[in-house]
């Protein structure tokens, strides 16, 4: 069977409200990086996240650009201009993560150490965290990301740091809504952040938030991200400045979207939900959380397949190839025979160890360091655990607006890949 609608991996959802705030700023010319929708969906955020401030911005990357760049000049003061606040400096970073989690550590010149993935979360090990701080005691500032909407394991990574006298930059872009013993994501870190980009759980079309409870820290990504102004009647600068800011366009859209966040994250859990039922007897699992500490908003639903009912399948830097077997399937079958009844899935994010652009960057396993022993790993072997969840795991159509019965055949088509 073959959907006549696309069947998206994660599209937005509007209701209506949206046009109306989008509709009141045209009409009150409020058509700039200024007005009530920001100020509104400002407040509305915090409230629901349960910080003090939060500063909306043009992208999640530009608030995880500013985090990179308060942790910087907290621990090493302020860099000349045109270096970044993190010159030279190592940071532990999330390994199986999408880039603008790690770029931004980039833009301040620093050097990303990717930390390798647990199975328990599919988020950062703190084994391997704990293993990195003994390779590189000097690492202040870790990047914690809670993958597809599941929290991380919070408190172990908070107690790694707190030992280890290191700051942690919080990357909730896709968990908004998720929380840990109670508390929100994005509450976690020294310095956090969301995103509304269109794929999120609710969308502003694009947009994201810096969240603190620091007062001089959200003044601070305020006045970066509207080009470092000094208070002066004339354009004044101490600072290198950027254009961040939000427009209060995008924040109407976001205002509209917010009292429906519950209601997207209803859905969201049903259709992981639904797989999961569906999968029963199959030699898979769905992508885990902890169910006892968190509550996911379970954005993503994915799944992973078991070792030996894995078919062959090689993949190249940018190809895939794999062969038939019965009974047995590999992600790239799945999404193929997916994809030919309109739907979109799409492979486990790739890991940034593996990623071509970040090959010289040091990669931390649970047993120490990982790039001395790169040769030694077959792609799906224990050691490295990100590789092995990229070998055999996938995302699976995850749209709000996909009805049981599409989903039902989604399902169907899976099965019969194992026969
Ligand atoms: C989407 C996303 C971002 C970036 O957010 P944008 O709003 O698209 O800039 C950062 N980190 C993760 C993990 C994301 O999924």
């Amino acid at each position: 069977m073959r959907f006549e609608k696309k069947v998206w991996l994660s599209s937005p959802t509007m209701h209506g409200d949206e046009i109306k705030f989008v509709q009141e700023a045209y009409e009150t010319n409020w058509m700039s990086t200024v007005g009530a929708n920001i100020n509104e969906t400002e407040r509305l955020v915090a409230e629901k996240v349960g910080c003090k401030y939060a500063v909306a911005l043009s992208a999640g990357t530009a608030a995880l650009h500013l985090c990179a760049k308060l942790a910087g000049e907290a621990l090493y003061g302020m860099p000349k201009v045109g270096e970044g606040s993190l010159k030279g400096r190592k940071v532990f970073c999330s390994d199986m993560t999408f880039d603008a989690t790690v770029n931004p550590i980039a833009y301040e010149n620093g050097e990303a150490v990717f930390i390798d993935t647990e199975r328990d979360t599919w988020n950062m090990d703190p084994v391997a965290l704990e293993k990195a701080f003994e390779i590189y005691p000097e690492v202040r500032l870790v990047v914690l990301v809670h993958l597809y909407g599941t929290p991380a394991k919070v408190d172990e990574i908070r107690e790694i740091c707190r030992r280890h006298n290191a700051l942690m930059i919080e990357d909730a872009a896709e968990s908004f809504g998720a929380s840990y013993k109670g508390k929100q994501t994005g509450t976690f870190g020294n310095f956090n952040a969301i995103s509304f980009n269109g794929n999120k759980i609710i969308t502003g079309s694009s947009g994201g938030m810096f969240l603190t409870d620091s007062k001089e820290d959200a003044d601070k990504v305020r006045k970066w991200s509207t080009q470092s102004r000094e208070a002066a009647s004339w354009y004044q600068h101490e600072e290198v400045g950027f254009n961040y800011r939000m427009s209060n366009v995008i924040a109407g859209v976001v205002r509209g979207q917010m009292p429906y966040l519950e209601e997207h994250i209803a859905q969201k859990k049903a259709i992981y939900m639904r797989y999961k039922e569906g999968f029963k007897g199959l030699p898979v699992a769905m992508n885990p959380y902890d169910e006892k500490n968190s509550e996911p908003n379970f954005w993503l639903s994915c799944m992973i397949i078991d070792k030996d009912a894995m078919c062959k399948q090689v993949r190249g830097e940018t190809d895939v190839a794999y062969v038939s077997e019965p009974g047995k399937t590999c992600p790239t079958e799945i999404l193929e025979k997916i994809a030919e009844m309109n739907a979109e899935g799409r492979p486990v994010w790739k890991p940034m160890h593996m990623q071509p652009i970040y090959r010289s960057h040091a990669f931390i396993t649970a047993q120490g360091n990982g790039r001395a022993r790169t040769n030694a790993y077959i792609e799906g072997s224990v050691e490295d655990v990100g590789a092995d969840i990229f070998a055999r795991g996938l995302c699976l159509p995850s749209d709000n607006k996909m009805t049981p019965e599409q989903q039902d055949a989604i399902i169907r088509t899976i099965r019969e890949c194992f026969s």
